[in-house]
């Protein structure tokens, strides 16, 4: 087994730990439960104490105060390999999705050039719909579902829904999960929030679906032809260079039903551990 090894490492030296030991706790079971029966990646998400330190073998997710447009999400460092920046603040517990989407995207495609054919999608009459044509999708395991009205919790960690590999199916089938959570209920539907990238099969160039703002329609943008190693890595820059990634996390709906349960249960899930430790004294 290629157990790939991810270290959450705090840049910023003001997040909560005990909230950075909760998330890892809940990533490696997200990873180990939920992602690998759909994707066959195994990973040990652990945290890393020291940023200056990072062992062989360990790709960092770092936890960083500003993140500025072009600097979103994914990286790969000189020597290609992946690593991930996500934002985060002593005042907010948003951060957790986005290190779970990050640390999923990863593990689905490292490289950020896996593409997948599948039919074409298009709009009409502002809804999402099968084509007549054929593209080659970016897999981007979170991005069609990455808002936090699809988010869920592990242990009072709210996580990332992300797509399963049926996403790209030609047709939708009874009892077939498109999205872990299910919020995706056909194959190449994009949730609310959420994104998709592909390759024109004409043009060849990139093309975006793109339905940031829940309240509107989405829309198709053209994106043009791709110019770095990474292909996710480009798209994100140019995403960014149109505020595209900004205008995404601006207009996600916040979930705040979510992310207050999660914090109370894991307050409930605190107090009952103190209780429990004293089996074993
Ligand atoms: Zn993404």
């Amino acid at each position: 087994m290629n157990l790939i090894q991810i270290g959450l490492v705090d840049t910023t030296g003001h997040i909560d730990a005990a909230l950075i030991r909760a998330t890892a706790a809940a990533l490696n079971v997200q990873v180990a439960r939920d992602v690998a029966p759909f994707w066959a990646v195994h990973a040990s998400v652990f945290v890393l104490p020291d940023p200056t330190h990072v062992p062989p073998g360990v790709w960092p997710v770092r936890l960083v105060a500003e993140l500025p447009p072009p600097e979103g999400g994914f990286h790969l460092t000189r020597h290609n390999q992946p690593f991930a920046k996500v934002k985060a603040t002593p005042d907010s517990d948003h951060w957790t999705k986005e290190a779970s989407h990050e640390v999923i995207e990863m593990l689905v495609d490292p490289s950020g050039n896996r593409l997948k054919a599948s039919r074409s999608i298009e709009i009409v009459d502002g809804r999402i719909q099968d084509g007549p044509g054929e593209f080659e999708y970016l897999v981007e395991a979170c991005d069609p579902c990455e808002s936090a009205q699809c988010a869920y919790s592990i242990q009072g960690i709210a996580v990332s829904d992300f797509i399963t590999p049926n996403f790209y199916d030609p047709l939708a089938t009874p009892g077939t999960r498109y999205s872990f959570t299910g919020a995706l209920n056909a194959p190449r539907q994009i949730a609310p929030g959420g994104y998709i990238s592909w390759i024109d099969p004409d043009s060849q160039q990139w093309r975006q679906l793109q339905y940031f703002d829940p309240a509107a329609v989405p829309t198709i943008v053209d994106l043009g032809l791709d110019t770095a190693a990474s292909m996710r890595t480009w798209i994100h820059a140019r995403m960014n260079s149109r505020g595209g990634e900004a205008t995404a996390a601006a207009a996600t709906q916040r979930n705040g039903a979510l992310f207050q349960s999660a914090q109370r249960r894991r307050s409930n899930i605190s107090i009952s551990g103190v209780a429990r430790a004293k089996n074993y004294f």
